[in-house]
């Protein structure tokens, strides 16, 4: 069986991509081997998104290529976002790469590297952007099995002046329900508690199929689904945040009190710049309908600073804004000035050494608030997905409903002796900026007391 070592780049939704295309490979008699220092086909799956991006990418195709040109390779294949976003310029600059694929080809991936490894001529599958999803059973996981991306649609209908996504992933498409339900299921079968939704904006989801926003219904069908516990929602996009979708999330018990939702920004006219709704009085608002719904949701954002146009002024505001939104988890970006996007051209593009300084401030001025949100569960109770244990075995390490993977904190616990992929309910005992730390609760099965 010819090996193939499969290189992930980017985001979750590159990741479930990659699984969809290992299980189409795993399928056709391929062999998944990341560890062979001599795999007969290296497939790289990128991410185009930001040139920071694109250089790592480019760096892993010309480490492929050192491999081919030693002999340990035969074939180097590269798909995803920046084949899509980049295509020809890639082609004359890495002509030695077998296959070019772009974006949503998974389905007929066994038949690109069959192709492939029958000539020597390189291959270019580029189409415009358009997503086929695989059939469900052949997800390869990568991950734990108790957590697992669901992404429930893919290609973005916002016009964000500053992003590059809906050039090369295309309009919105959504998955449809049934086949959602039925990939959830299979997670479930196979082991996943935690489904964590993903797409460019789940809160659009199903309205090119249905004609209405139809998460509030998929997260109904996905509490009913056997075996999965929790359900978190990112992605969420801000002028979305309906009244329905809260109550949703309030009224399901599987459904986590967590929300992704990126803001981008909070003053009104560099909202206004990025084509972006709302402003930082919205926001408030929205913070507010979610913590009177739910009094424990952790709400996690992400900003960018730096954009054209944003002064002194605007900075502030947005400092403001957090001083009064006081959210749980925030990620910063320095604005990107990326080819191809209305704001490249825009006037007042912000120096480096601002952007570097206003990042460091808005970081900075957020840790008290993050340290402060992560103490008002010190002396309280939370239920743990246990994940693992400390290299001297004295803590398991998990996260909470408060901790998305990869991207927010984690929950250290004492006296747990839970396998991983369990949860368990732990008092907390301390906190720091990111994580918490508590005393594993003794099981007591229901009806029984201490
Ligand atoms: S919502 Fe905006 S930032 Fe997000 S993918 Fe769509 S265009 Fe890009």
């Amino acid at each position: 069986m010819p090996s193939v070592r499969l290189i992930t780049l980017g985001c979750a939704k590159n990741e479930v991509d990659s699984e969809e295309i290992a299980g189409v490979l795993q399928r056709a008699g391929y062999r998944l081997d990341a560890q062979t220092d001599a795999p007969d086909v290296v497939v790289i799956n990128t991410c185009g998104f930001l040139e920071s991006a694109q250089r790592e990418g480019m760096a892993t195709i010309r480490d492929a290529l050192r491999l081919k040109r030693q002999g340990k390779t035969q074939r180097v294949i590269v798909a995803g976002c920046m084949v899509q976003r980049l295509g020809e310029s890639l082609q004359e600059q890495f002509p030695e790469v077998d296959a070019w694929v772009g974006v949503g080809q998974m389905a007929r991936f066994a038949e690109i590297v069959d192709s492939a490894r029958a000539t020597r001529q390189p291959i270019a599958d580029i189409q415009p952007p358009h997503h086929r999803w695989a059939d469900v059973p052949t997800r390869l996981r990568s991950r734990a099995p108790w957590t697992a991306y669901l992404k429930v649609s893919e290609g973005c209908d916002h016009k964000c002046t500053f992003c590059t996504i809906p050039s090369f992933r295309g309009a919105h498409v959504s998955k449809p329900l049934e086949r959602v339900l039925e990939e959830a299921r299979w997670l479930a079968h196979n082991g996943a508690k935690e489904i964590n939704l993903i797409a460019q904006d789940t809160t659009q989801y199903g309205y090119d199929l249905y004609k209405r926003f139809m998460l509030p219904t998929l997260l109904r069908e996905l509490n009913a689904v056997e075996g999965i516990e929790w359900i978190r929602i990112h992605y969420a996009y801000p002028s979305r945040i309906t009244d329905a979708l809260i109550e949703a999330m309030a009224s399901l018990p599987k459904v986590v009190p967590y929300l992704d939702v990126p803001l981008q920004h909070a003053d009104g006219r560099v909202l206004k710049a990025m084509r972006r709704p709302g402003d930082d009085a919205r926001y408030l608002q929205m913070v507010r309908r979610l913590r009177e719904a739910m009094p424990d949701i952790a709400i996690r954002t992400t900003f960018i600073v730096g954009f054209p146009g944003e002064d002194e002024a605007a900075f502030q505001r947005l400092l403001d804004f957090l001083q009064a939104a006081q959210l749980d988890r925030v990620g910063a970006f320095m604005y990107s000035r990326e080819k191809g996007t209305p704001a490249a051209e825009m006037p007042d593009q912000v120096p480096f050494r601002l952007k570097r300084e206003r990042f460091d401030r808005l970081m900075r001025f957020q840790q008290p608030i993050s340290l402060a949100r992560n103490r008002l569960w010190v002396g309280r109770t939370m239920r743990v997905l246990i994940e693992g244990y400390s290299a001297d075995g004295r803590y398991a390490i998990g996260r909470s409903h408060r901790d998305a993977p990869d991207v927010d904190g984690l929950v250290y616990v004492r006296g747990c002796t839970a396998s991983p992929g369990a949860f368990v309910e732990a008092r907390i005992t301390n906190a720091d900026v990111y994580d918490v730390w508590g005393e594993a609760i003794p099981y007591q099965p229901a009806g029984q007391t201490a």
